[in-house]
């Protein structure tokens, strides 16, 4: 067997989708499990009403975040325009292609009732020479079959009576998809077309103009395997959509997903490896990949099931790992790359390393994903606290025993060792004397000193924190009762 050479081809019209980085990471597994695989990135950036620069610089940076490095590429299809029009050429010369200036009106208006989808082929024997509104058609064989090989669906045959005369190129003399698309693979020989379950209906036209091209030039390519990889589906097991559903993989990378949690989770849409553990780690995703052992049902694109496999990443991380991994949340002025759709939330004057250092041990168990680490840390940072209201109010405005809470504390704290567990036996024993049980006697003080009732353990932070500023905290929150 000849080594694959695989290519993820996609179209830069929207956000990078997780469907389409699901269809790069399975052509990147098969080229990874050859010694002399190629795995091509071709941006295929021909529509130019769709296409903008930002998309194509999104795929290729979100492409270098999960580790998916082309080995050839990336390529831009709109580079290869003449070798295009050559195919279309070549094919037109050989008798393949008709003139067509019928309208969809026309074809409409000669079907009536007869609701069979696609051309009618009436242009087919009218011999038209080309003309401003003319399209160029593909003459397609009205008897006998095409099989797709799959090899995840096995061989899947289309009646050729069922494929219409479809357009190759435009009255403009743009060239479509289908057949820049098979140029492009020819010219890369590929071996494996490895892409969403949507491009199926495509396969047989893209096999007759492949074999076509193989009758008519000297450049004779065996045509690929292909293999079409199974619908993402959300909850209610519909369609992902690019609308409702949170499908752009930039947004993962901005909330802080790490990429190896994100291509792990990947890998089990429509696939999984053997046994009965599903964090893996790449190099043995790579060994156990079959294409042939993909699943052909939709796969559910569960955002829980992947923010509890990246906080199992996160928490696997060595401490330090972590720290440097927190970077562009918590100190993006230090960062080659920062989250696009958050401000920080402190300013750089404010953040100090030295203290973060000693600050993310409190949160590294606790956050499903770096994005959320800000938050939790931001009462060591920023100047004043900021309070959510719901939590002031229900822990100290409308509570006395929290409000005596915090006074009494602010005594004991004036003179207590400033170590956590000492701090936990004042909050302790403070709260025994108004009745009140540890979780109840620390929410007041939590929430004067980090504005909110959850975040990281209460005692280590305050430690952290120093004695002078947790003062300054519990004054400044019964300061702020009427
Ligand atoms: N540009 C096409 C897409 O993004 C590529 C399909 C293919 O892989 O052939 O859907």
């Amino acid at each position: 067997m000849a080594p694959p050479r695989v290519r993820f081809a996609p179209s830069p019209t929207g956000y990078f989708h997780v469907g389409s980085a699901r269809s790069a990471l399975f052509n990147w597994f098969v080229a990874r499990q050859s010694e002399d695989g190629v795995f091509i990135l071709r941006i295929e950036d021909t529509d130019e009403d769709r296409n903008r620069e930002e998309w194509v610089d999104g795929i290729i940076s979100a492409m270098d975040w999960l580790g998916l490095h082309a080995d050839e590429g990336p390529f831009r299809q709109s580079d290869n325009k003449v070798a295009h029009e050559v195919s279309v050429t070549t094919l037109l010369d050989a008798g393949y292609l008709y003139y067509c200036d019928c309208t969809g009106e026309d074809v409409a208006a000669r079907k009536g009732d007869n609701k069979t989808p696609g051309y009618d082929g009436f242009c087919r024997t009218r011999a038209l020479a080309r003309a401003a509104n003319t399209a160029l058609r593909f003459t397609t064989p009205h008897d006998g079959v095409t099989i797709v090989r799959d090899l995840i669906r096995g061989d899947v045959e289309f009646a050729n009576s069922t494929i219409d005369d479809f357009v190759v190129a435009k009255s403009s003399g743009a060239v479509l998809y289908a057949l820049a698309n098979v140029t492009d693979d020819r010219n890369d020989e590929i071996t494996h077309v490895i892409r969403g379950e949507e491009h199926l209906s495509n396969a047989p036209k893209q096999m007759m103009l492949w074999s076509a091209l193989n009758e008519v030039t000297a450049h004779d390519v065996a045509l690929p395997l292909y293999a079409h990889l199974p619908l993402l589906v959300n909850e209610q097991r519909k369609k992902l959509s690019k609308r409702k559903d949170p499908v752009a993989t930039e947004s993962y990378r901005d909330q802080g997903y790490l990429p190896q949690a994100f291509v792990n989770y990947l890998a089990l849409l429509g696939w999984s490896p053997r046994g009965d553990e599903e964090i893996v780690p790449v190099e043995i995703l790579i060994e156990q990949f079959r294409l042939e052992d993909v699943s052909h049902s939709p796969a559910f694109f569960d955002v829980k099931k992947l923010a509890h496999m990246n906080g199992e990443y996160i928490r696997a991380l060595s401490i330090d790992a972590f720290i440097d991994a927190c970077t562009p949340w918590v100190n993006p002025w230090a960062s080659a790359w920062r989250p696009s759709d958050r401000a920080p939330l402190w300013a750089e004057a404010d953040f100090d390393a030295e203290l973060f250092a000693r600050v993310a041990p409190l949160v590294h168990e606790r956050v499903a994903t770096l994005g959320e680490v800000p938050a939790m840390v931001q009462f060591f940072f920023a100047d004043a606290v900021t309070f959510d209201e719901a939590a002031f109010t229900k822990a100290i405005g409308n509570d006395p025993l929290g409000q005596s809470m915090l006074k009494s504390a602010l005594v004991r704290f004036e003179n207590a060792t400033w170590a956590s567990s000492v701090l936990h036996e004042v909050v302790l024993e403070v709260g025994e004397s108004l009745g009140l049980v540890l979780r109840k006697a620390q929410a007041p003080i939590r929430c004067a000193v980090t504005g909110s009732l959850v975040g990281p353990p209460l005692f280590e932070s305050l430690e952290i924190l120093g004695r002078e500023r947790t003062i300054e905290r519990l004054r400044a929150a019964l300061e702020r009762l009427p």
